[in-house]
């Protein structure tokens, strides 16, 4: 069997579903069960109605979900005619039933919890899963609904749960395998699972990708093929350079940095579970389902470019953490990043001087509680509007002189960190936000002129 998973914009509309129902059709004997995103931009929405119903503002939320479930409509009025539409009418106003309910609810209490947000949040797989389910049906393909939340087991960490990896495989055993058999189409969402007792989560914004992944691991697919509105993984984010190259082949490792490091096409833990099996995950674009886009595999063929891309990660702050020397005392570093994880933030790049340490977090409310905690135990600044730029390439490990190629040509640019990973196949340095982008094509410029025709297309 295979995964196929289809993104956001992928499913956006009636059209972008007809289209995956074109591509799943070519696919069937690979025995494929389908996992899809929200419609593109209807999670951000469901975060902002719940935003605005915890604010109180409750007329202003349940206008947004009438706006969400109009579109909605439309959608699967388009995909499935008169006929299986009005049967299928009742089914989707009683999830908007639902939505609304649970928005006057949050709106009553004026507060919104993590644990109420993955529930409002949860609505976009579980809608568009339907939707395409019954696409499917409608193109004259097997598709059968299944609620994701039944199989994906996450711990009870709201917005960003852990999957439970050991009961999620026996679920999916349990409740795909047979449909498989069945020669049906299991269509699920991504992004969504809910905890043993049975409570809505969700796993990270993004997450669809992890969530094909998972099921992929969980059922031996021989592939999992992610769908997206770009041909592959590319040399760099097409969005800022034009010019960015198709990947054709990148290793698990490489590619796990580069999602890290802000590369959006692929959610970073995405790989984690393809390693665990050795399962070769794709990235393929449902807008040119003939191109071959970029596999991802255990090893990556020898390259003669030093690098296979540049990842840009923007909304990043520094935090410069300064000691006195008598502080500096067994354990310190232990204290500060106790600091950071009492208050749940991640760090990106580290770099440490006798007295003091600088560490990049994604940039978020919680940092100035953070800062506050951390000027308990020594001196703290932050500072945002930094991005980070990440070059990866495992020919890093054995080309000496490349960090002065790369700062070379940006002797001009005031460089506020620089990292290299244990991987030893990154090179990565924090800047300012506006020079990001300019910093990311010069060095597109110089590193990817020419690229080794094995490798890039
Ligand atoms: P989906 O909704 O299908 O999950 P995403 O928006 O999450 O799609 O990811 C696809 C986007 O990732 C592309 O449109 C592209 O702008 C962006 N992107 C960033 N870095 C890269 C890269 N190195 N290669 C390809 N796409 C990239
Ligand atoms: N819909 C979710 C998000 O927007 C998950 C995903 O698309 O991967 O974050
Ligand atoms: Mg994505």
């Amino acid at each position: 069997m295979i995964v196929m998973k289809f993104g956001g914009t992928s499913v956006q509309d009636s059209e972008a579903i007809g289209r995956v129902a074109q591509i799943v059709k070519g696919r069937l004997t690979d025995r494929p069960v389908v996992v899809v995103s929200a419609m593109s931009k209807v999670t951000d929405s469901l975060l902002a109605m719940g935003k605005a119903a915890g604010a109180g503002d409750r007329k202003g939320a349940l206008k947004l979900a009438r706006a969400l479930r109009e579109r909605h409509y439309e959608t699967a009025g388009e995909l499935l005619g008169t006929a299986l539409f009005t049967e299928f009418h009742s089914e989707l106003g009683a999830d908007f039933e639902d939505l609304d309910e649970l928005l006057r609810g949050i709106g009553a209490v004026g507060e919104i919890t993590p644990r109420t947000y993955d529930y409002v949040a949860a609505f976009g797989e579980m809608l568009s899963s339907k939707i395409v389910a019954a696409a499917f049906v409608a193109h004259g393909l097997p598709g059968t609904h299944v609620d994701s939340r039944q199989c994906l087991v996450t711990d009870a960490n709201y917005t960003r749960a852990v999957p439970q990896f050991e009961e999620t495989n026996q679920r999916l055993q349990k409740k795909v395998k047979p449909l498989l058999d069945a020669a049906k189409v299991p269509v699920m969402g991504g992004f969504i699972g809910s905890t043993r007792a049975g409570v809505t989560t969700t796993i990270g914004r993004g997450g669809s990708d992890f969530s094909a992944a998972i099921f992929g691991a969980g059922l031996d697919a021989e592939r999992i093929e992610i769908w997206t509105d770009v041909d592959g993984m590319m040399t760099t984010d097409p969005r800022l350079c034009p010019d960015a190259r198709r990947i054709k082949v990148i290793s698990f490792d490489e590619a796990a940095e580069l999602a890290y490091f802000g590369a959006k096409v692929l959610h970073p833990a995405t790989v984690l579970p393809a390693i665990q099996k050795n399962i070769p995950v794709y990235v393929l674009n449902s807008l040119n389902p003939t191109c071959e886009g970029t596999k991802i595999t255990a090893r990556g063929p020898r390259c003669t470019n030093i690098f296979k891309a540049i990842a840009l990660k923007k909304k990043t702050t520094i935090v410069d953490v300064a000691a006195p020397r008598r502080l500096l005392v067994h354990g310190y570093l232990k204290s500060i990043f106790d600091v950071f994880n009492d208050h749940e933030v991640s760090v990106d790049v580290v770099a440490t001087s006798e007295v003091s340490v600088s560490l990049t977090v994604e940039t978020n409310e919680q940092i100035p509680a953070l800062a506050s905690d951390l000027a308990k135990i020594a001196d703290v600044k932050y500072e945002g509007r930094k991005a980070i730029i990440c070059l990866v390439g495992e020919n890093l490990r054995d080309t000496p002189g490349m960090a002065a190629k790369v700062f070379g040509i940006l002797e001009d640019v005031k460089i506020r960190m620089i990292s290299q990973g244990a991987s030893e196949i990154n090179l990565t340095f924090v800047i300012e936000e506006d020079e990001a982008a300019e910093v990311v094509r010069r060095l597109h410029r110089e590193f990817f002129a020419e690229v080794d025709p094995e490798v890039f297309a």
